[in-house]
């Protein structure tokens, strides 16, 4: 579904991704692991061209998206949840919802199309549908994640990108999140590349994982390899 060919990213002198490649196929979670820094933000930013890629190639569905701008990355299927949330503040939730649902509008998409949509998102995140008049800067942190998702999936993505969602909040929340990613990758088939610092929780998550240091791709496996991997488990997984 999607191919990223030696891929490099610079921030003026600064090489960001050095020649990194990496696959998803349709309905797999892929996740990317690395420190701080590795350049895993940069990855996600470049392809949904919030950053403009260097050179190297993304393939999505058969075509170059390499040169497309971010209103039509997100046409062609593929939302992004943006690292630190990012929603509306002064906006209500339900109005943070319909926004990710802009160009679904602006396209003419049939409204009952989009308010089923809305129902989906409502009965994966019940907690949305409780808060749904309620201003997005009010909702936990928890809450405006769930949000932020939501918000992607308006979009109606073939693929989501995830930004470190489980940033920052309890152990619960982050359950219930990566709970509603195993079902939408069931029950809709959606593809999701999941960038985490909480490797441990996003390994037994994903099919498949990517490991990234200092910009370049060093290790690649399936999930069940990577968390039996001795390198892995010391440097991401708190293990000797
Ligand atoms: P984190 O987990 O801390 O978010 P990351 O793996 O997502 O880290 P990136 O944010 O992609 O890493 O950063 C990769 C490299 O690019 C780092 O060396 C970082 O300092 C640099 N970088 C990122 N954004 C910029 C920017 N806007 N200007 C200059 N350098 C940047």
């Amino acid at each position: 579904m999607l191919k990223i060919k030696n891929l490099n990213s610079y921030y003026g002198k600064v090489h960001a991704l050095k020649n990194v490649s990496l696959h998803l196929k349709h309905g797999e979670i892929v996740t990317l692991i690395g420190a701080n820094g590795a350049g895993k933000t940069t990855l996600l930013n470049s392809l949904s061209a919030v950053i403009p890629p260097g050179s190297g190639d993304i393939i999505f569905e058969g075509a170059s998206i390499r040169n497309l701008p971010p209103d039509r990355i997100v046409k062609h299927g593929i939302s992004q949840v943006p690292e630190g949330r990012q929603v509306f503040n002064p906006l209500s939730v339900a109005d943070n919802l319909e926004l990710g649902a802009y160009l679904r509008y602006r396209s003419r998409e049939g409204k009952s199309e989009i308010a089923k949509d809305l129902d989906t998102v409502y009965a994966l995140f019940p907690r949305l549908l409780e808060r749904r008049k309620q201003l997005a800067g009010t909702l936990s942190g928890g809450e405006q994640q769930m949000l932020a998702i939501g918000r992607a999936l308006m979009a109606k993505p073939r693929l989501l990108l995830l930004d470190e969602p489980s940033m920052g909040l309890a152990p619960l929340v982050v359950q219930e999140i990566f709970r509603v990613l195993e079902t939408l990758r069931k029950e809709k088939k959606t593809t999701i590349l999941l960038v985490e610092q909480n490797a441990k929780a996003a390994l037994r998550l994903a099919d498949r994982g990517y490991v990234l240091e200092t910009g370049k791709v060093i290790l690649e496996g399936l999930s069940s390899e990577l968390l039996e991997n001795k390198e892995v488990q010391r440097a991401y997984l708190g293990k000797e």
